[in-house]
């Protein structure tokens, strides 16, 4: 198995229902008036957030993920 890069550190968050007000009519310090925090998104939800995006920036996700971003990198 791969080690983990050392920059292996990099965290999204992802807005969601804050766990502490649920099914409660008040917003407690940790979220939003919406009920809504945000959370570090697992691995998995980073996956379905890709795949439901649409087939066109999919696939310049995809293109960067395979070739890298050696061509932003040349323009500076
Ligand atoms: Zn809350």
């Amino acid at each position: 198995m791969d080690e983990p890069k050392e920059n292996d550190k990099g965290v999204l968050y992802v807005r969601s229902i804050c766990l502490s007000c649920l099914d409660k009519t008040y917003s407690c310090p940790y979220c939003d008036g919406e009920g809504k925090t945000y959370i570090e998104a697992a691995d998995k939800t980073v996956a379905r957030w890709i795949r439901n995006l649409s087939e066109e920036r999919k696939s310049v996700i995809m293109k960067y993920m395979i070739k890298g971003f050696e061509n932003e990198e040349k323009k500076k």
